[in-house]
């Protein structure tokens, strides 16, 4: 006897998405897709594999992402391949790719799909997990850039902010924070990060081996710090808002003016750095309940220079990225913290879970010639349709009918075929009902 095959999980980290949770998971995505098409953002779909050199150039080689995170693999030729951490690389290379530069500015684009960090995996982070982004880029025109730019820059900043709390709002997400803050530019920060170095190498024995390593690495990942002994030393640090260039310093005002007249509620928070490289003035993060430590569903920033480091020409750029996957939990944890959210309301009748609006119980040849025909024209208008592939019983047919959940059990046997009276019954109450084929139409449609 041969033995058993062993059956083959998932990678680690990985998981499947299942109905009915994937009903969710597109109902954000077509909101997001509205919202987002209202702010004139169109959808590009890059590759989920790039050249590892972008990311090393874009993220940054000395980033927990690229030199431990990044699934790389040598492809059969000798390239070096690596899965996409995050999306904002690629969106800016095919900026560059196909010659968008050209097209009138700033170019705005949306883009969501898998990305893959090797992290250890908890709730709210997996190593395959879900992004929905968006980033404006705007090629400098010859005469542009410099402090004149700051009032339409900081404009373009609180939007693309704006947008993604509109986005959270429609979705009916509760206990949203932004935070925002400024981590100045390339000359303005850098002075800032050796005032802060110098600062933590005099308190470095009061560290963690994590702070320790950042202090030579990265000294600005050190304020991200969760760890409860050294918070009372990063109070004591100092802070990137007394050291801002008196242009930055503009830009960040600017911003706060700006989310002010289009009434977005912000805090702000000078520990706020992100982790990529890329980022220049503004940064943000927003924040949902019910997620534990992996709190962040949102962050984003602008990255002026990140297009002329990939080769383009001088191009500033904004975007976000939103953790589908997170947010999703949340939203999950709400809808089971209160069952009259907004946004179980808000999701299609009949699309809550995977139940069959009607189910088709037939007996009879001609019986199952009508039930194709209906079935036919009730899932060309729309509703679900389950019905048994082969003859069954009525009795047998009402009660899987139960089991699935349907609301509705449409009755056809000889009587019903050759009058063209259906019978309707509705399983919650058994009351039923005769109708012709337009009057069921007619009538589920009113419902
Ligand atoms: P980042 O690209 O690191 O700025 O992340 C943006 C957002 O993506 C975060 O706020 C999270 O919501 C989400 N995210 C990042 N890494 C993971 C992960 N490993 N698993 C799930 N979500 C993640």
């Amino acid at each position: 006897m041969s033995k058993k095959a062993e059956p083959i999980r998932s990678v680690k980290g990985t998981r499947d998405l299942l109905p009915p949770d994937t009903v969710l998971w597109n109902h954000v995505e077509e909101v997001a897709r509205t919202v987002f098409g209202t702010f004139g953002f169109g959808e590009i779909r890059p590759p989920v594999f790039e050249p590892t050199e972008l990311f090393a150039r874009a993220v940054g080689g000395e980033t927990d992402i690229v030199s431990k995170e990044m699934y790389t693999f040598e492809d059969r030729d000798d390239s070096q391949i690596s899965l996409r951490p995050e999306a904002t690389a690629s969106v800016c290379r095919a900026y560059i790719e196909h010659g968008m530069h050209s097209l009138p500015q700033p170019v705005k684009l949306y883009y969501m799909g898998p990305m893959f960090r090797r992290e250890r995996p908890q709730k709210g982070r997996y190593r395959q997990f879900y992004q929905i982004g968006a980033e404006v880029l705007e090629a400098l025109q010859p005469g542009q850039g410099g402090p004149k730019d700051i009032p339409k820059d900081a404009a373009i900043d609180a939007e693309v902010i704006e947008m993604v709390m509109t986005f959270f709002e429609r979705l009916g997400l509760q206990g949203v924070q932004l935070d925002i803050n400024s981590i100045g530019d390339k000359n303005c920060r850098r002075k800032y990060v050796e005032t802060l170095r110098a600062e933590l190498q005099r308190v470095k024995d009061k560290l963690g081996p994590d702070s320790q390593r950042r202090l030579e690495t990265n000294p600005l990942r050190v304020l991200d710090s969760k760890l409860e002994n050294e918070q009372p030393i990063i109070e004591t640090l100092p802070r990137i808002g007394d050291h801002l260039c008196a242009d930055c310093k503009a830009h960040y005002a600017a911003l706060r003016q700006q989310l002010d007249l289009r009434r977005v509620k912000y805090r702000e928070n000078w520990r706020l750095v992100r982790g990529l490289d890329y980022y220049m003035r503004t940064t943000f993060e927003i924040t949902a309940q019910g997620l534990g430590a992996q709190n962040a569903v949102c962050g984003g920033g602008r990255y002026d220079g990140l297009v002329e480091l990939l080769g383009g020409q001088p191009t500033k750029g904004i975007g976000f990225a939103i953790g589908e996957d997170r947010l999703i939990l949340s939203l999950q944890e709400q809808m089971r913290d209160s069952a009259s959210l907004p946004l179980a309301t808000r999701l299609p009748a009949g699309q809550a879970g995977h139940s069959p609006l009607v189910y088709i119980a037939w007996m009879g040849e001609k019986a199952q010639a009508t039930a194709i025909r209906a079935a036919q024209t009730l899932r060309a208008a729309g509703f679900s349709v389950e019905w048994p592939p082969v003859e069954q019983k009525f009795g047998k047919a009402l009660g899987q009918a139960d089991k699935l959940g349907a609301k509705f059990a449409l009755i056809l046997g000889d009587n019903e075929v050759s009058s063209g009276d259906w019978t309707l019954k509705t399983l919650a109450d058994s009351s039923q009902q005769k109708l012709t084929e337009p009057q069921l139409l007619d009538f589920l449609r009113k419902l």
